[in-house]
């Protein structure tokens, strides 16, 4: 059973080979840490996943097929992306109730995911005044509006004091302990080791390591 799979898949832009023939599986009920430092390719294949870039040559599937629905429906897969790119002059509410409004999504819910991601207290207030923290929380309140099966966070820590970051840990393992597929990516071992049940390790697009936490950790 692999819910997410990548199969060498490759991405070029003009020169630059951002992903490299790189291949891996992600199994349901699990954190993957996706680990690599700064261009490595974390985020051009998980844009590829999420069907908001063309893969160059190989596949990159969801469920088995290849996903072309971020924006609707967000049942299957929600996405933190790059929350410093959330801008809106609406309030927290406003922006996750257009948002759930487009996707069929009841008011009940924009509020249960307020209050889930500690912004309940702030939800009236404009998203433009948001630290990188809260815009942290706001993208991941968005990503579980449709309660779905498949999460993926990119660099999602970022801009996030001690206790945020040790609630972003919790959470994860709570939607794996649900059973939900969750594929985080970090530039930071020491936070995926506390995090992931699973490494995939790469670098300059080509993967480096796939192994479980336990298993690197025994290597050392
Ligand atoms: P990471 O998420 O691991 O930091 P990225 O996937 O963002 O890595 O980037 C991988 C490489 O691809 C980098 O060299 C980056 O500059 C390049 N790259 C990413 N997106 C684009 C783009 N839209 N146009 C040109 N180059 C890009
Ligand atoms: P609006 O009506 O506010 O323009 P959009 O559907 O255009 O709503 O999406 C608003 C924002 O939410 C965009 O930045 C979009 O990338 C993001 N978004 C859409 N779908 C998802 C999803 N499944 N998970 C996380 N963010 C999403």
């Amino acid at each position: 059973e692999r819910v997410i799979e990548v199969r060498e898949l490759t991405k070029s832009y003009g020169r630059t080979v951002a992903v490299d023939g790189l291949s891996f599986q992600v199994k349901p009920g699990s954190v993957t840490g996706f680990l690599g430092p700064n261009g490595a390719g974390k985020s051009t294949t998980m844009r590829i996943l999420l069907g908001l870039d063309a893969a160059s040559s190989g596949e990159a599937l969801i469920n088995g097929g290849r996903y072309t629905g971020l924006r609707r429906p967000m049942y299957e897969v929600g996405a933190l992306l790059d929350a410093n790119a959330v801008h809106s002059g609406r309030s927290a509410f406003d922006h996750l109730r257009c948002l759930a409004r487009s996707n069929r999504i009841g008011t009940r819910r924009v509020a249960e995911v307020l209050e889930q991601v500690g912004l309940a207290g702030v939800a009236r207030k404009r998203v433009g005044g948001f630290s990188l923290g809260m815009k942290q929380r706001l993208g991941i309140a968005a990503a579980l509006l449709g309660d779905p099966g498949v999460l993926m966070f990119d660099e999602p820590v970022n801009g996030l004091d001690p206790d945020g970051v040790r609630w972003i840990r919790e959470l994860m393992r709570s939607l794996a302990a649900e059973g939900r597929t969750v594929l985080v990516s970090s530039h930071l071992m020491s936070e995926m080791e506390l995090t992931a049940d699973r490494l995939v390790i790469i670098g300059r697009g080509r993967l480096i390591a796939d192994t479980s936490v336990r298993e690197l950790a025994d290597r050392f």
